[in-house]
Parts: C-alpha cells; structure tokens; sequence
C-alpha cells in the first residue's frame, strides 16, 4: 500500500525533494468505518499553500505524514450500515492508495449525473468556485465585458462558459495557443490573449474596447497588473487566485490601487468553503447547464498513482488544460 508523504516544505517551487512515495500497511477499518480504494485524485493549486506552514485557512500537511486532497473511491469493504462494497464515494481523503474512512465525510456518487470523475471537476469544487465567485462577486450583466485570468484551467474554463450564459462579452487570458484555441473553438470565448507571447495590455485594449467591468482572477501579477486600469466605473473584481505568486517567497504587491480608486472597483477574495451553505444551488445550476448542453468541461487525466507529484508539479506549468487528475485504479 503506498502512499504520498511531505518530507521538506518547499520555499520555491515545489519538486520530487519535498515528497516521497512510502510503503505503508494496508489499513483495516475499524467498527462504524470503511475501507475505500482511491481510484481518481485531484491535484489542486492550493495544496502549494499546505505544503508550507504559514498561517492559511486550511492546516499546512504533516511532515512525514501522506498528503491529502479530493478523491473519487471505491468502498471495498464496510463496517457500516451508511455504505456497502461497491459503492462510489467522493471526499478529502489521504494519498493512499487504499484508506480508511469515516462515512460521514464522505459523499455518496450518483453516477446517472455524469462521470465519476465530475465530482472532482465541473459539478465539485472548482466548478462551484466558478459559480460563486463569478455570480455573488462578480454579478455579471447583460452586454458586460468579464475578463478571466487563468481561463483553460478547472475553474476558469468554467467561468468562462457562465459568463457566456449570463451574456458576457468574455475575455480569457492563458498560457499556450492551443488553449487559446480550445476557449475559442469549444467555449464560445469572444476573446483570447496568449500572456505568454502577446503584448497584453495592447490586446485587452483591443479585446475590451468598451473597458472591463469583471475580472475573474485566478493568477495575479503580471496579468493584473495589465488588467487595473482598464477597469470600468464599480467594475467588480472576483479574487479567486493567484497562482503566479504561489512559488514566490515574499511575493509584493498589489500595487495598482489608485486604479481601483478612480473606477470605484470592488474587489473581493474568497474561498468556495465560504459559500457552503449554498451548495446545493450551485451544483443545481452546474449540473443542469451541463444536461442542457450548455456547459462543457474537459480533462487532463494521467495514469498511476506514483505520478501524482508529477501531475501537481504541472499545474504551474501549465500542462493541463482544464481539470488535473490521477487515474490511480479501474473500479
Ligand atoms: P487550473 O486548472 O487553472 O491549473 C492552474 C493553471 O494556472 C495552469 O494550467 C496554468 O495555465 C496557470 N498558471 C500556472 N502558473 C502561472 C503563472 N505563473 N502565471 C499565469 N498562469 C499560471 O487550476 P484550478 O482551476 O484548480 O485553480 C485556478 C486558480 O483558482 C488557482 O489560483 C487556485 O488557487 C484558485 N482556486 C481558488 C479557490 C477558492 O476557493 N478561492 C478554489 C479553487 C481554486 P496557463 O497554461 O494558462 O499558464
């Protein structure tokens, strides 16, 4: 039974030094709990905050204790009447390839809403942080112009399509041309930059001719920095990311303030746990958009659970598009 562990918190970014694949007992579930085998796992940006011990609003990992995230299992063996064997679950579980868990932190799959692995992607957390932090922060209306920073990742891929169905002229910003294509082709997207190759504030004065009044940001830095001031009056600034810092130690900034002034701008951080109690109305819009064909999602799934680091690492690369997983077992 291996698992992934933390062995040194990284101050850059993070590599094969600071995790280590384990051998570990294959656990046995105690009376009231379940075994599971994890078949599908979800790397997630925000694990680069728990890999360091600074203050967050999720417990930094354990050094020398497996690391933990979102998965898709199979319960393989029950000591509770709340699940049987065979059952597909999904919650926050460690990076081991079989665990025990308690059934109340897990959540049951209901495979007729589409596959396993959306309950990691489109209908689970990022496509809810899509939802929330684009409708509550953002309030977009008709005709208004929404900017997406990392738009071909989990989460901005998905804001861009809501932003499409509330009737947003939609401009996303990400790192390849075949991403760009992708937000063009399959998303619907008015507008597309390249930050890597384009001269950004030059093409969002082109992309945004009547200025922005929502900014979804997933990345912060450079990109925001172009962005502020082309910000309309009581433009809307949804903080929902800002990966390009993440590796930085001592990150500075922002720094853009008087723009947020002259446009009167609200901008506003938040975490998805935030919205918890409004769950169900997310996941009702998500999935219903998706049945009706108005949303679409799309998959990077790479195979084995020893290339789980490897698949994290990535993501600030840019080799995924769309949702990030690890195909770790068959049911
Ligand atoms: P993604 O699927 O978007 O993957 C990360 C992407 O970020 C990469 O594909 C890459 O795309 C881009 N990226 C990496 N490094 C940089 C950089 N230096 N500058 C610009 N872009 C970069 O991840 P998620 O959709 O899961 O998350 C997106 C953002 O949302 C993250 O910042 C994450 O922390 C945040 N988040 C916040 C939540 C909340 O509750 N507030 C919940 C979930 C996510 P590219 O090729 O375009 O560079």
């Amino acid at each position: 039974n291996r698992e992934i562990q933390l062995v040194e918190r990284p101050t850059a970014a993070p590599t094969h030094e600071h995790i280590k694949i384990a051998e570990t007992e294959k656990p046995e579930p105690k009376q009231g709990e379940v075994l599971v085998k994890l078949l599908y796992v979800s790397v997630d940006p925000y694990m680069r905050g728990r890999m360091s011990d600074a203050k967050s609003y999720v417990a930094p990992f354990q050094l020398n204790e497996p690391m933990e995230g979102g998965v898709v299992a199979e319960v393989v063996e029950s000591q509770t009447d709340a699940l049987a064997a065979g059952d597909i679950v999904t919650g926050m579980l460690p990076w081991q390839e079989f665990t025990t868990a308690d059934p109340n932190t897990l959540r049951k799959i209901d495979p007729s809403l589409g596959p396993v692995t959306t309950s990691l992607g489109i209908l689970g957390m990022p496509g809810l942080t899509a939802y929330f932090g684009l409708m509550d922060i953002g309030q977009p209306k008709q005709g208004e112009t929404l900017v997406v920073s990392g738009a071909a990742g989990a989460v901005g891929s998905a804001v861009v399509q809501i932003g499409k169905i509330e009737g947003c002229h939609v401009v996303g910003i990400a790192g390849s041309d075949e991403k760009l294509a992708y937000l063009k082709d399959e998303l619907g997207v008015d507008e597309v930059i390249n930050y890597k190759t384009d001269d950004v504030p030059a093409r969002l004065d082109e992309a945004c001719p009547n200025g922005i009044d929502i900014y979804f940001d997933n990345v912060g830095g450079e990109i925001s920095d172009a962005v502020y001031p082309r910000l309309n009056k009581f433009a809307r600034i949804s903080q929902c990311g800002a990966i390009s810092t993440y590796n930085t130690p001592n990150a500075q900034g922002p720094r853009m303030q008087s723009h947020l002034i002259k446009a009167s701008a609200l901008i506003k951080g938040f975490t998805v746990g935030d919205y918890q109690d409004r769950f169900s109305e997310g996941f009702q819009y998500l999935s219903q958009k998706l049945q009706e064909g108005r949303l679409t999602y799309e998959e990077t799934i790479v195979e084995g659970f020893e290339n789980v680091p490897d698949a994290f690492f990535g993501l600030f690369e840019g080799t995924n598009l769309g949702k990030q997983l690890v195909k770790v077992a068959e049911p």
